[in-house]
């Protein structure tokens, strides 16, 4: 008998999570099988029961229900409290537990992966969506000099500012706001990529950058990490190892045992 467990987004259909959790199940020999569900958008909480009561044992929620899995779950770990989003879901009698590992799956791909230390750099975050929300607490964990969170509608990066001044040195602004000023890290946790584009940075912001990291993964790089790389970045990475270290990170949640990542990334890296 497998345990059952499953992605749930709209659209899902080019979603890599089957690919990678099988790959970690055979890895580590759990009896897990994993699909892919396409909810209805406005089906997403029935669509989950039915998976659960078919003895589904647990989701990973994507776009555009990780607010919805926020609210469906009846127990919150602090990170996905703090985030206020939810992209693991666990069935555990009649509990639904909520989790979050997109931070901590880019706070890994940075630190292990790519082997750049946050602690006391100098950080930007490009965006104020569910994605850049996720990331800020397992950032700030890290205990970075500064975050700073620029977004091109500002009151979004300055009300995320508030929110999270407690756990860290955060400041927020729209892009021009960071004109003259250098960081160590740039991250796009914007969703421009996804329609080639580029938010309007200002000139000479890379200059001093060691790592450009690009939360969304292409076979090509994007005009953000090319942009990063003409304008003097050291590193430029896309997002395909923080999409594996959270599907590590799940699984863990999920099985508690943690599979290998590298051999995933470079398998989901490799020409097909
Ligand atoms: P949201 O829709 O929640 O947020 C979009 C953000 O992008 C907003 O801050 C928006 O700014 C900004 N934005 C959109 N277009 C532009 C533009 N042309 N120029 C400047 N800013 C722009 O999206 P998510 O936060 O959910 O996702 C963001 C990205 O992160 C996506 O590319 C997604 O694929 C990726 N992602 C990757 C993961 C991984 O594992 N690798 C995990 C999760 C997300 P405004 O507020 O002004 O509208």
């Amino acid at each position: 008998m497998l345990d059952s467990y499953a992605v749930i987004g709209n659209p899902i259909a080019h979603s890599k999570s089957p690919l990678i959790h099988t790959a970690f199940a055979q890895q580590t020999h759990q009896p897990v099988h994993y699909v892919a569900i396409l909810a209805a958008l406005d089906d997403f909480k029935s669509t989950v029961e039915s998976f659960r009561h078919q003895g589904g044992k647990g989701l990973n929620v994507t776009v555009p229900f990780k607010l919805e899995a926020f609210q469906l779950s009846t127990r919150l770990t602090e990170r996905a409290t703090i985030a206020q989003a939810v992209n693991t879901l666990k069935f555990d009698g009649n509990e639904i537990l909520g989790d979050n590992t997109d931070g901590a799956g880019l706070v890994r791909d940075i630190e292990l992966n790519l082997g750049i230390p946050i602690a006391t750099k100098r950080i930007l975050l490009l965006g104020a969506g569910g994605a850049a929300r996720g990331v800020i607490l397992p950032l700030l964990q890290q205990k970075p000099s500064l975050l700073a969170i620029a977004n091109r509608t500002p009151h979004k990066a300055e009300t995320l500012q508030q929110q999270f001044s407690a756990y860290g040195n955060i400041i927020a602004g729209d892009f021009i706001h960071f004109s003259g000023d250098q960081f160590d890290i740039i991250i796009n946790a914007t969703s421009a990529s996804l329609h080639d584009a580029l938010p309007e940075l200002p000139i000479g912001i890379f200059a001093q950058t060691i790592l450009a990291y690009d939360m969304m993964y292409s076979r090509e790089p994007t005009r953000f990490l090319k942009f990063a790389q003409l304008h003097g970045t050291r590193q430029i990475a896309d997002g395909v190892g923080m999409l594996v270290e959270q599907a590590a990170e799940s699984f863990f949640v999920w099985r508690n045992v943690r599979p290998q990542t590298k051999p995933v990334i470079a398998m989901l890296k490799s020409p097909m």
